[in-house]
């Protein structure tokens, strides 16, 4: 028999999909993915962006409280057990992804811990294959593989990635450690110069690293970045190097020239990434309808629709442009909506 619904994914919007889908009796079956090495390098790890970062403070319904007790009684023994003790106040991203993973399972959300490797959306019931090459029917798909974000790919910056390296200012930035302190954003679009006038309301310095002697962000945006006392722009650099040590993390770096000049080290106890992002989108090339940076084309405004009828969108996999917690989240609750009105127009 064919699945109702089928969602791929374990972030935000794959489980607020499952949630709402699990309450509307779709029995929903969840790919949240594999867990590899290949997924581990590429940071595609089940529970999805989140849970690489730390504390998460703009996630509504998640005030400072003592939510150590909470997740003894939200979660069961076994998946509590695994987790890192709870020793602040305030939600982590790892303990928020297990608690919407529970909330999930509660309302009888099938879990199936693989990647979906492969899918016909030529015929319908479409076919998805997973990575254990078990094949599952499904009268509608909800696509949440999200994204991740790019880094440069240095040894140096992966130590130290949670611990000083970040791709998410937004998520990242109001942190203690960034507070009143030297801060480094590596980029020259739209991304980076948000993230460093974000990162200025918090840091002492803002230093925007960029390759080129001319920011690619739009005139608005950039103005505002060079206007701003708090940023300076070092123009013509590469980052070589992120230097720091064990206790403190990141306490510097070492920026190459572009043209020549000699090599620039600066106190910095803060790197941010953004060089923008890639939607985890390979196994549907063909298949959907993709934008040309290859995130999945949304096709009607204010739905979750794709190009394929009963094949649905949710978060960053669709979204380059708010890509937070609570937008993936939302989307996600629209894709379960419109995939169950979808199935119910159709007598499934
Ligand atoms: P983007 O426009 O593609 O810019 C990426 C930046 O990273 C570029 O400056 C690029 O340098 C640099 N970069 C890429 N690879 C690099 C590498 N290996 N080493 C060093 N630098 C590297 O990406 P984005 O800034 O994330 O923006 C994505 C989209 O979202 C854009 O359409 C943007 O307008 C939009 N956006 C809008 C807003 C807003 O309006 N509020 C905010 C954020 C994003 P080069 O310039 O040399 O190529």
């Amino acid at each position: 028999m064919p699945e109702k619904v089928i969602i791929i994914g374990s972030g935000p919007a794959a489980w607020a999909a499952a949630i709402y889908s699990a309450r509307a009796a779709l029995k929903p079956l969840v790919f949240e993915g594999a867990i590899t090495e290949e997924n581990r390098l590429a940071s595609t790890l089940p529970l999805g962006q989140l849970a690489l970062t730390t504390e998460v403070e703009n996630y509504p319904g998640f005030p400072a409280g003592d939510l150590g007790a909470y997740l003894d009684s939200a979660l069961p023994g076994d998946s509590r057990r695994l987790m890192a003790p709870h020793n602040k106040e305030g939600v982590s991203g790892p303990e928020l992804m297990e608690l919407m993973r529970q909330q999930a399972r509660n309302f009888g959300t099938r879990i199936v811990t693989e990647d979906i490797t492969d899918v016909d959306l030529s015929r319908h019931p479409f076919v998805l294959t997973a990575s254990d090459g078990s094949v599952h029917p499904a009268h509608s798909v909800i696509v949440a593989t999200g994204a991740r974000a790019n880094y440069l790919g240095l040894p140096s910056e992966e130590k130290y990635k949670n611990r000083g390296v970040s791709a998410c200012a937004v998520c990242d930035g109001a942190l203690p450690r960034f507070r009143h302190k030297p801060l480094a954003v590596v980029g020259g679009g739209d991304s980076a110069v948000e993230e460093a006038d974000y990162l200025s309301k918090f840091a002492s310095t803002v230093f925007l690293v960029h390759r080129r002697a001319e920011l690619r962000a739009s005139k608005i945006m950039s103005e505002r970045a060079l206007g701003n006392p708090k940023i300076k722009v070092l123009w013509n650099r590469a980052l070589a190097e992120v230097l720091g040590n064990d206790k403190d993390g990141v306490s510097a770096v070492r920026l190459q020239s572009t043209v020549g000049e000699p090599d620039l080290t600066q106190d910095v106890t803060g790197l941010f990434l953004a060089i923008g992002h890639t939607p985890n989108t390979a196994f549907l090339k063909g298949k959907l309808e993709l934008t040309a940076k290859q995130y999945i084309k949304w096709t009607t405004p204010a739905r979750t629709y794709t190009s394929v009828k009963g094949v649905f969108a949710a978060g960053d996999v669709a979204d380059d442009y708010y890509r937070q917690a609570i937008t993936a989240a939302g989307s996600g609750c629209m894709a379960a909506l419109d995939a169950e009105r979808w199935l119910a127009a159709k007598g499934f």
